[in-house]
């Protein structure tokens, strides 16, 4: 079964082929008490290896929006759908969905951020349970029970659909820039201190 301390998984062998593909479970990194949670779909290739969500090409875009919109990684907290990374990348199984979803929310209660935004298809369609246009719907926010609290979710493109349709740019920066104004505290007077 699974075992969880704090925000990290420490051990899981819920889903046995990921258990064969993974090289270790890929725990959320940034402050716990974080303003923004970025939730993903699933580690990738240098994810797996690194021990890091978002470090490959999508980390790159996403870290560097981030900067465009005055925030740095360091400021958020990122984590992933499902923890292990799905054999050649492909899709995580909706079995696997469920058996990730208990330290998902398990996170996202104890991170208590101002917005959760969702990076691509899987995550929205994962939180929201149903049907998710992101494009068209990028920027929307929808709250969400989780772990019996209302959550506002933000639905937002993936950082590696802007590497594949340059058009996706202007979406991606825009929602993160909307995401931003979620922030307050010390990272908030940071980032006005930066304009
Ligand atoms: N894509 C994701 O959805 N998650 C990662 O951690 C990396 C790429």
């Amino acid at each position: 079964m699974g075992q969880m301390e704090g925000l990290d998984v420490l051990a899981c062998e819920r889903c046995e082929e990921l258990c064969e593909s993974r090289t270790q479970i890929v725990n959320g990194v940034g402050p716990a008490d974080a303003d923004l949670l970025f939730v993903g779909e699933a580690p990738g290739a240098n994810e797996d290896e690194r021990g890091e969500p978002f470090v490959g090409r999508s980390g790159d875009v996403l870290d560097g929006t981030l900067r465009e919109v005055g925030l740095d990684r360091g400021d958020v907290r990122i984590t992933n759908c499902v923890r292990c990374r799905p054999p050649e990348n492909r899709d995580p199984h909706k079995e696997e969905l469920a058996n990730c979803r208990e330290y998902l929310e398990t996170e996202i209660d104890r991170i208590d951020p101002e917005v959760v935004v969702t990076l691509g298809k899987v995550p929205a369609q994962h939180l929201l349970n149903r049907d998710v246009a992101v494009t068209s719907e990028a920027g929307d926010v929808v709250d969400v029970t989780i772990e019996g609290s209302p959550r506002p979710v933000m639905v937002c493109v993936h950082p590696a659909a802007t590497l594949y349709d340059s058009s996706q740019k202007g979406t991606f920066e825009d929602t993160l820039r909307k995401a931003a104004e979620f922030t307050d505290g010390e990272s908030g007077q940071r980032r006005l201190g930066d304009f």
